[in-house]
């Protein structure tokens, strides 16, 4: 019996040898561990290409206490925040930024549209004291693919600076610091670099961080603190995730060999094109046009049936050994299906077999159009 393989978007599937990382113990003030922590930080700068420029803090915790710790350490108290909403992730940096007391502004549209750069542009003019712009890179609620270096080009010509939440596109989409103007990069270990859940980390712009002192609202989420103590010392202001950090080590080994970003992103785009023809093939469809999708997580229209519920279809897959992820619009029945993890088209091609599977026993697979069989057309996966 396999373990289920997530089809879902951190946490997700990792490889055997990151679980196998996980079975040492580390002293949190051992040198060894120090070097550890010294060399993920090093590996991530290199990957956003921005060793020249910027420092890669580390936290402990998931996603949303990094994207918290640049709000906090970086929007100064009288600075305020315009945060760009198409879905979820965007309504929580502009939720974090009004809980710790930041003025916030949004510039919101529907899910499966782009913010207009011109539009931006007009309104960091009409409000001047707007300090920084957040926006999120793969708004992983959907799946769209923001367009930030058009939005970073604008907000740099206005003078201000830039967080962008990375969370979901970091290590497999691009964003060079040496091309894209950013004072801010947010990501975290159980994405597309295939760690376990833990780590996240803010990739600052040195100046950035240097200006930011005192800025903070919380003493655990100090990112100035946090990078001046482990300068000093090497070591962790609290209690380290050891093994986290052990297995995003190993991870990071396995993202180099593998041949990097663009074998990653390779990797995840066979994944993507599999499971859309696939699914497509079992008369599903998707949620968003091709132009606006990246291959990190795709959203289905539910199966149209009177009877649909997203319970009894997910534990139909599960006991085939798959595990999907709810929808998260309002306005229409959707589900969605991750591209990422330590996965490729073998297992998407048999989850493509789970779902159709699962839709057949549920009584809800569209009626097969004349001339295609309920087979799987293999060919459309190729
Ligand atoms: C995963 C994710 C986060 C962080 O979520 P956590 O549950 O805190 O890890 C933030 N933004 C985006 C775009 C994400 O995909």
């Amino acid at each position: 019996m396999r373990e289920p393989i997530l089809l879902t978007p951190g946490p997700l599937t990792t490889s055997l040898a990151t679980k196998a990382a996980m079975l040492s113990d580390w002293g949190s003030w051992d040198s060894a561990f120090s070097a550890m922590t010294a060399s993920v930080c090093r590996q991530l700068v290199a990957i956003a290409g921005a060793q020249a420029t910027h420092v890669c803090v580390p936290l402990q915790g998931s996603g949303t206490f990094a994207v918290e710790a640049a709000v906090g350490n970086l929007v100064p108290r009288g600075g305020k925040l315009l945060v760009l909403v198409n879905g979820v992730y965007g309504k929580r940096m502009a939720r974090i930024a009004g809980a710790i007391g930041r003025q916030v502004a949004v510039y919101e549209v529907v899910d499966d549209a782009w913010h207009e750069p011109a539009e931006v542009a007009a309104r960091l003019e009409a409000d001047p004291t707007i300090s920084h712009v957040g926006v999120i890179q793969c708004e992983t609620s959907t799946g769209i693919l923001n367009p930030v270096a058009a939005i970073a080009n604008v907000v740099a010509i206005a003078g201000r600076r830039l967080i962008v939440d990375a969370m979901s596109a970091f290590g497999a989409l691009t964003l060079d610091a040496r091309a894209v103007p950013y004072d801010a990069l947010i990501a975290s270990s159980n994405k597309c670099l295939e760690g376990v859940p833990g780590v996240s980390f803010v990739i600052v712009r040195q100046e950035a961080l240097a200006a930011a002192d005192g800025n903070s609202h919380s003493l655990a989420l100090d990112l100035v603190d946090q990078h001046d103590y482990m300068r000093r010392t090497g070591q962790w202001r609290f209690t380290p995730p050891t093994h986290v950090v052990a297995a995003f080590a190993s991870a990071l080994d396995q993202y180099r060999d593998e041949g990097g970003q663009p074998a990653r992103l390779a990797r995840y785009t066979a994944n993507c094109a599999a499971l859309c023809a696939g699914l497509e093939g079992l008369g599903l469809r998707r949620f968003l046009p091709d132009d606006l999708q990246a291959p990190i997580i795709v959203t289905w229209h539910a199966p149209d049936h009177p009877d649909y519920d997203f319970g009894r279809f997910y534990d139909a897959v599960r006991a085939r050994g798959f595990l999907l992820y709810p929808g998260k619009l309002t306005r229409v029945e959707t589900f969605r299906v991750g591209c990422i993890g330590a996965i490729d088209q073998g297992e998407i091609r048999q989850a493509v077999t789970a779902v159709q599977a699962a839709l057949m026993e549920l009584g809800w697979l569209p009626q097969p159009e004349a001339g295609r069989t309920a087979d799987i057309p293999l060919h459309h996966m190729e």
